[in-house]
């Protein structure tokens, strides 16, 4: 049986992967020349652990990452307003949390895809996919048409064109924020301890992410209610303008991050959908479920559908209709899920009266987090054979 996957980001590779390790033949095709590094880095919470293990690279990742001890969240001012201790949690889940910048977890994956002889197809820019008598090929604007048995739709959450195939609608939602993200090196120490950093405000928010002593990944959020051109000289004054007074180091790494390796983002997401596959296509990663960076799951769920899918497979045979409706139904409940506590994040952090965002503050300050920590362990370990 052979296997297309179009896109090459973090839900592609890992699913050429697993399909590979379980005998099938499988190519990637990704419209840029090199493997995809848009965002700063990624937390691997012990579900995205669990199948980074499976694929064979978690040693790897241990040993360019930082292993997570804490997330404290602060207000604006700096008053401590709550703490979740991720040790508990990665205790709970059987797996440890780390740290990682993306373009390190893309060169592993990418590493390993060469060790198992997985073609990657760069500079193949989906057009469209069309076809009849019930099975779809792909046609790419270089010329190339392809006609696989199985087409899996990993092209990500802004213009997904097997979305397009799959449900018609493929249009994201603006969901009215900001992220300008971006990686910061020191030259001396300046994270005592690897625990993440999430700064509250009143429409804004500032959160950092060690990976190292001297190294972090960073993300500064804000309100915006319209999508306006982009133009990168402009993004230190925009972070000064609603940073320069916040808390210590936040100043400090924006103004030592090299503008190379700030971007600005505005935020998307979709609506849950029922049906994620049309004949031979079967969407996976951002392009079925995209949660908001506020759900720290996008690319943790990208991860556990190559998992899963590979296991459908394996379980259905040939019958494609049969694995696509249980990889559909084994995925939808727990991704639509993590969307919808992803908006209602975000919905609390980006909300700009002060009334409620003080109530926000105090309510984090009084949330039992040995409790949530529970919580969180039994959502994100759902479907998986890892603890809770
Ligand atoms: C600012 C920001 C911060 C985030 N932080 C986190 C985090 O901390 N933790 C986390 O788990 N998730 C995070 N996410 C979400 C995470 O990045 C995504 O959920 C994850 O990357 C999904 O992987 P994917 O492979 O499905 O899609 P993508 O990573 O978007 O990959 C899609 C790929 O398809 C390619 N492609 C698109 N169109 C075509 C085409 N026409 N032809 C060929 N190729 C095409 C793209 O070039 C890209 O390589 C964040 C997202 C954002 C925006």
């Amino acid at each position: 049986m052979n296997i297309a996957i179009l896109g090459g980001g973090i839900g592609a590779l890992s699913t050429a992967i697993t399909l590979k390790q379980a005998g099938f033949d499988v190519e990637v095709y990704e419209r840029h020349s090199g493997p995809a590094e848009i965002g700063a880095g990624i937390v691997c919470w012990p579900n995205a652990s669990f199948v980074l293990e499976q694929l064979g690279v978690l040693d790897d990742v241990v040993e360019v990452s930082g292993s997570l001890n804490f997330m404290n969240r602060f207000s604006s001012s700096g008053e401590s307003i709550g703490s979740l201790d991720i040790n508990e949690l990665s205790r709970l889940m059987n797996y440890p949390s780390y740290s990682i910048i993306r373009k390190n977890l893309m060169a592993i994956l990418t590493q390993r895809t060469l060790v198992l002889d997985i073609p990657i197809h760069y500079q193949h820019d989906v057009m469209s996919l069309s076809g009849f008598n019930d099975k779809a090929s792909v046609q790419f604007s270089n010329g190339i048409t392809i006609d696989p048995e199985i087409i899996i739709g990993a092209d990500g959450r802004m213009n997904s064109l097997a979305r397009k195939y799959v449900n018609q609608d493929n249009k994201p939602i603006y969901q009215g924020f900001i992220n300008w993200v971006g990686v910061f090196e020191s030259e001396i120490d300046i994270f005592s301890d690897i625990s993440v950093a999430d700064y509250w405000g009143t429409g804004e928010r500032f959160g950092i992410v060690p990976v190292s002593t001297t190294k972090a990944y960073w993300a500064g959020g804000a309100v915006a209610e319209k999508i306006a051109d982009i133009d990168p000289k402009m993004y230190k004054a925009e972070l000064n303008t609603l940073f320069a007074d916040w808390p210590s180091p936040i100043s400090k790494i924006i103004n030592d991050t090299p503008l190379s390796r700030i971007n600005k983002i505005y935020i998307h997401d979709h609506d849950p959908i029922d049906t994620w596959h049309k004949n031979n296509v079967v969407l996976l990663g951002d392009s079925a479920h995209s949660p908001l960076p506020t759900s720290g799951q996008g690319a943790c769920q990208a991860l556990e559908d190559a998992w899963h899918f590979t296991h459908c497979l394996k379980e259905n045979g040939e019958d494609l209709s049969k694995v696509f409706k249980q990889f559909t139904s084994l995925r939808k409940e727990k991704t639509s899920g993590i969307t919808m506590v992803g908006r209602q994040l975000a919905s609390s952090i980006f909300n700009r009266d002060e009334v409620f965002c003080k109530q926000r503050d105090l309510a984090s300050k009084n949330t039992d987090y040995k409790m949530a920590a529970m919580n969180m362990a039994k959502g994100w370990a759902s479907g998986l054979p890892i603890g809770a």
